[in-house]
């Protein structure tokens, strides 16, 4: 049964309509006549329709304005427009102005009343079905960016009525792309949808929450009572999304990093409260994630040094700006140069030196950590292969690889490119990993390790004790050296607590049958403690700082070194 509500003020009109529509099927059609719009829209707010019919020109309104006001009151129902004028251009109006259809009295018959009818409706679904997949995210229901943006507009006005602020969250989860990679992404898809149910449940208005793209969301907040309150909810989503998700079987652990931005105090543009949440979220980010920050203006200054810093990268990775710098290992016991560590430096002609430190994170952020690692991996072979037949045949060299570098797909296919093009043999080679590669282990990080491996170079942990890796978690990896993070050494011998861990450290490597390296070395009693816990080789500035390629032949013919303590 399809009701109708037929809005009709002529009476034979209606009569006519009323005919048409039960000499068809008198039991698939209800009508329900009324003749003024006063008295139609009463009706729509009170009982469903399946499909209005209309008449433009009534005794309280006129044409378009009619049309208009019954589609803001039910914008869900299809609407049919009946009209006395045989009027192409007004037609054409109806249909842009939310009619489904547009029929001329007098050229209708009741077939093709009918046909319109159930036309106008199946349009009418479709039409909702298509608006429905541009304001929606289709994996997550939720609000999409476009629905997001408009909505906030909305707000924003609003608040600016009633002087009510409005708060504005930008979340990003942390190192989703690793889970994705790693899991497939129909667990990532499971998570962000996970995800999304419990940022629904953190927050009053389900309505709320949009899914801006990837693993980004969005959250709107009208009616903010305080700063406090937006710190709170910022605190319970942290804790919820915190909490592990049980997908396919899977336990999978995941953070988030929230900017926060407040209307009007932060600012009053749309794009620009965007900018400044998503602004926050990066600092949060920075932060190591898991935290939310509010915006402020020095961040913005901060954010634009980083856009600029990201450009400067790419135009001194085309142009050859990147040098390598080397630094020594020494062993204490043969007082020889055991092996150098290729270290990146960005020499600019308008900056001049530039630390990796200052520009590593961008680079590994932005992706152009894949085609400066691999120039590093390249030039450092090629440097090394022509130090060793220039007379230092058993030269070995150390290289960083960093975590994206590492979790790349054909990351020992393209090492072996490399060797083969150099001519470097493998066993020549260290590759220096950070422990963050064995906090994620997975099949393809076995695989790679073991890929990496089976080219015949050695393996080594950088920096270790800075981050969480456990000790007796090393044992199930190929690995062959480890390298104390400078971090303690600059505490021994004096601080206890780093006493105590270097030497469990010293002592761990050593059954392990690891050789053990001790870096950022300065001082002859911080050597002199490694020495006497049986860690012999040391990097550090006592030996030598990381110096440029022609001063490298120099160190490996005289040893270093500056080293005066002679106890080994
Ligand atoms: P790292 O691999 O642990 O490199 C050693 C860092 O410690 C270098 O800093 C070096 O200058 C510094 N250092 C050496 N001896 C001493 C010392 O006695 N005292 C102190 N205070 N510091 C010392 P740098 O050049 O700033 O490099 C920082 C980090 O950047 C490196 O740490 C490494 O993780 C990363 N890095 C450098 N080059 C590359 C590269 O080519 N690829 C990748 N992926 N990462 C790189
Ligand atoms: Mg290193
Ligand atoms: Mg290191």
């Amino acid at each position: 049964m399809i009701k109708i509500l037929l809005l009709e003020d002529n009476p034979t009109d209606a009569r006519l309509t009323r005919e048409m529509l039960l000499e068809q099927s008198a039991d698939r059609f209800e009508l329900v006549h009324v003749d003024r719009l006063s008295e139609a829209l009463r009706r729509l707010r009170r009982e469903p329709f399946h499909l209005i019919l209309l008449d433009l020109s009534l005794s309280d309104a006129y044409g378009l304005d009619t049309l208009r006001q019954v589609q803001a009151k039910s914008p869900g129902v299809p609407i049919l427009v009946l009209s006395g004028l045989n009027d192409e251009a007004l037609a054409l109006k109806a249909v842009q102005n939310g009619a489904q259809d547009y029929l001329v009295k007098g050229q209708t018959n009741g077939d093709l009343l009918a046909r319109a009818i159930r036309y106008a409706i199946e349009r009418k679904r479709v039409e909702e079905r298509l608006t429905y997949l541009a304001q929606y995210d289709h994996l997550t229901g939720l609000a999409n960016r476009s629905l997001f943006r408009d909505r906030l507009v909305l707000a924003l006005a609003r608040s600016k009525r009633k002087d009510q602020p409005v708060g504005l969250m930008f979340l990003d989860l942390d190192r989703f792309k690793t889970i994705n990679d790693t899991l497939g992404h129909d667990i990532g898809d499971q998570l962000l949808k996970a995800v999304a149910d419990r940022l629904k449940s953190c927050v009053r208005q389900v309505d709320a929450v949009a899914r801006m793209g990837g693993d980004e969301f969005s959250i709107q907040l009208e009616a903010i009572p305080s700063e406090r309150g937006l710190t709170i909810l910022a605190q319970r989503i942290l804790d919820a999304i915190a909490q592990p998700f049980v997908l396919d079987g899977h336990q999978v652990f995941v953070t988030v990093s929230i900017g926060i931005t407040v209307y009007p105090d932060d600012d009053e543009d749309t794009n620009n409260l965007l900018k400044h949440a998503d602004t926050a979220m990066y600092r949060a980010k920075q932060q190591g994630g898991n935290a939310y920050q509010f915006f402020t203006p020095e961040m913005q200054a901060a954010a634009r040094e980083r856009l600029v810093m990201e450009q400067a990268l790419r135009k001194g990775l085309a142009e050859n700006e990147f040098v390598l710098h080397y630094q020594p290992f020494f062993d204490l016991a043969t007082r020889t140069v055991t092996g150098i560590e290729a270290i990146v430096r960005w020499l600019n002609p308008a900056s001049g030196l530039t630390m990796p430190a200052h520009f590593i994170p961008i680079a590994e952020e932005t992706g152009l950590m894949i085609p400066l690692g691999a120039w590093v991996l390249r030039t450092a072979c090629a440097q090394a292969k022509a130090w060793q037949e220039a007379g230092f045949p058993s030269l070995r060299i150390a290289v960083n690889i960093s975590d994206r570098q590492f979790r790349q797909r054909n990351v020992a296919s393209s090492l072996s490119q490399i060797l083969h093009d150099t001519g470097l043999d493998p066993h020549s080679l260290e590759l220096e990993l950070p422990e963050s590669v064995f906090m994620l282990i997975t099949d393809a990080t076995t695989t790679t390790l073991n890929e990496l491996k089976g080219l015949g170079v050695r393996l080594s942990l950088d920096d270790f004790g800075a981050g969480f890796s456990s000790l007796s978690n090393l044992k199930r990896f190929p690995l062959d050296t480890l390298k104390i993070d400078r971090s303690f050494v600059r505490d021994i011998p004096s601080d206890p607590s780093a006493a105590a861990f270097v030497s469990a450290i010293i002592a761990m490597a050593q059954s392990l049958k690891l050789t053990v390296i001790g870096e950022g070395v300065e001082t002859d009693a911080q050597a002199a403690f490694l020495a006497a816990k049986g860690c012999h080789v040391i990097q550090g500035y006592l030996c030598s700082e990381p110096v440029p390629p022609e001063k490298v032949p120099r160190l490996l013919r005289e040893g270093v070194c500056s080293v005066k303590w002679n106890g080994v």
